[in-house]
């Protein structure tokens, strides 16, 4: 057992459900989904957003994605995080239950979420999204480091095309299939107050257009395309619009390269 970084309590990877991670949404008796059937019924019959999460977060459906978190979580640690537990579980939406505005990414990092267990914590990525969210507002502090830290959103909610960390960041189709479910469910829960998506990505781009077109929502044909700052317009199933914004991904090898700055990122979430 080693202990968190933040709290300095012991714990196990990957994390057992309920035993007092920060932020863990789940105890030992979440329901566990082990085929897309299941997360199918589990994602539906979730009532909120709370037991959504607690489900996400415990989720066994795609076996080449729970091999190789775990595989990461255990013996295959990055050397400066060696003496941390890792999470080792799916990545839980993160953010305020009542947000205006969705944020779809991509997937977990193997050393990012799949080590901290929230969404864009802990990585290169999670630096620029919040350092930028903080600087609109959204977020109470610049930095997501651990879960337990102390960060809150406001009026904004992390989602993700996948929850798992997929080798190569390359989530198949299969597993973007299954794991869409969840965030069918979680569009869903959020449209009653949503305004507003940005997609991170073209994969987080597809992912809410699919989403939103299997809820019934109005959405442009021929599909809308993805690149910076595109945008579509999407009409839920009560009438409103909801803007969908294109953003490149804040992974390092957009950011360290230039092709996404701080300044392009700061525009596409002011038009939230
Ligand atoms: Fe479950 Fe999604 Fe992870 Fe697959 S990727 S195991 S559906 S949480």
């Amino acid at each position: 057992m080693e202990p968190h970084p933040v709290t300095g309590a012991l714990f196990d990877s990957p994390v057992p459900p309920g035993t007092g991670w920060p932020g863990d949404p789940a105890d030992a008796t979440t329901p566990v989904a082990h085929d897309e059937d299941e997360v199918a019924s589990l994602a539906a019959g979730a009532r909120g957003i709370p037991e959504l999460d607690a489900r996400v977060s415990v989720c066994r459906a795609c076996p080449r994605l729970v091999a190789w978190r775990e595989a990461v979580a255990t013996s295959g640690r990055r050397a400066a995080f060696a003496d941390q537990p890792y999470w080792g579980r799916p990545g839980p939406s993160f953010g305020d239950p009542e947000a205006a505005v969705l944020v779809v990414g991509l997937a977990p990092a193997a050393n990012g979420t799949n080590r901290t267990g929230r969404m864009f914590t802990g990585d290169r990525s999670g630096d620029w999204l919040y350092a930028a969210l903080h600087r609109a507002g959204h977020a109470s502090q610049p930095t997501s480091e651990a879960s337990g830290d102390g960060l809150v959103l406001t009026g904004v909610r992390i989602v993700a095309a996948v929850r798992c960390a997929p080798p190569a960041n390359r989530p198949t189709t299969d597993e973007r299939r299954t794991c869409g479910h969840w965030l069918d469910r979680d569009l869903e829960l959020a449209t009653p107050h949503l305004r507003s998506m940005l997609a991170l990505g073209s994969i987080g781009w597809d992912a809410a257009l699919a989403a939103a077109r299997r809820l019934g929502w109005e959405v442009p044909r021929p599909k809308p395309r993805f690149g910076h700052g595109a945008e579509a317009q999407l009409s839920a199933p009560d009438g409103r619009g909801i803007r969908l914004v294109g953003s490149y991904h804040v992974s390092q090898q957009n950011t360290f390269t230039g092709k996404l700055t701080q300044a392009m990122l700061d525009e596409v979430i002011a038009r939230l």
